[in-house]
């Protein structure tokens, strides 16, 4: 996936800064901003999303479902698949600069929101610290965040469950046996 990294196997040095990293990020919104709906908002942050350092090279389709939680709003869902030199940790500090400027509160978890960007998978494989734990822990269990991925990045593996989204969509959709 990454040409960057690919090239750079086997030296023993870190990767230049120029290498170019390659992630999905999940797009949400569920609030109203300034007559905006959820939908509009997504869509603005596509346009966020593609601006320096960030190079957004394709985009889902916007996918409307069911709130989670006691919020009693709608969502609007969508992926997108950043190129970009910063390497994770800086990748999510951007994202969150991005939701800052669209006015996010952070006070409930589940409340209404106005953009939430979440790093769903990166280029490089598996982060795990404090703030970032990648690929996003709930990745494999959410339709709304699956979904449009699947549209994108169907090939893209998993990197800890190595299933890619296709079977991991497919997988998702499967009757659960009932425990009675
Ligand atoms: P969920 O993560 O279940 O979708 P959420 O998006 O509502 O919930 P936030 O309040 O947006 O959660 O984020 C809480 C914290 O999660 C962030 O401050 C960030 O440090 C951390 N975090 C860990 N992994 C990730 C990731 N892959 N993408 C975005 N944030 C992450
Ligand atoms: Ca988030
Ligand atoms: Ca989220």
């Amino acid at each position: 996936m990454n040409k960057a990294s690919t090239r750079c196997a086997g030296r023993a040095h870190w990767p230049r800064e120029t290498d170019q990293q390659i992630y999905a990020v999940g797009i949400g919104s569920n609030r109203l901003l300034a007559g905006l709906r959820p939908r509009d908002i997504v869509q603005q942050g596509f346009r966020a999303l593609d601006t320096r350092p960030l190079r957004l090279t394709e985009r889902s389709p916007i996918i409307s479902s069911r709130p989670l939680g006691p919020s009693a709003r709608s969502y609007a869902n969508a992926a997108a698949i950043i190129v970009t030199p910063l390497r994770p940790h800086a990748m999510l500090d951007q994202l969150q600069a991005i939701e800052r400027a669209f006015h996010r509160s952070r006070h409930r978890r589940w409340g209404a929101r106005t953009l939430d960007l979440d790093l769903l998978l990166w280029s490089g494989g598996a982060v795990r610290s404090k703030r970032l734990t990648v690929p996003h822990p709930a990745l494999a269990d959410r339709g709304f965040v699956l979904e449009p991925l699947r549209a994108i990045a169907p090939q893209w593996r998993h990197p800890i469950t190595g299933l890619t989204i296709r079977q991991l969509t497919f997988r998702l959709a499967q009757p659960r046996p009932t425990h009675r």
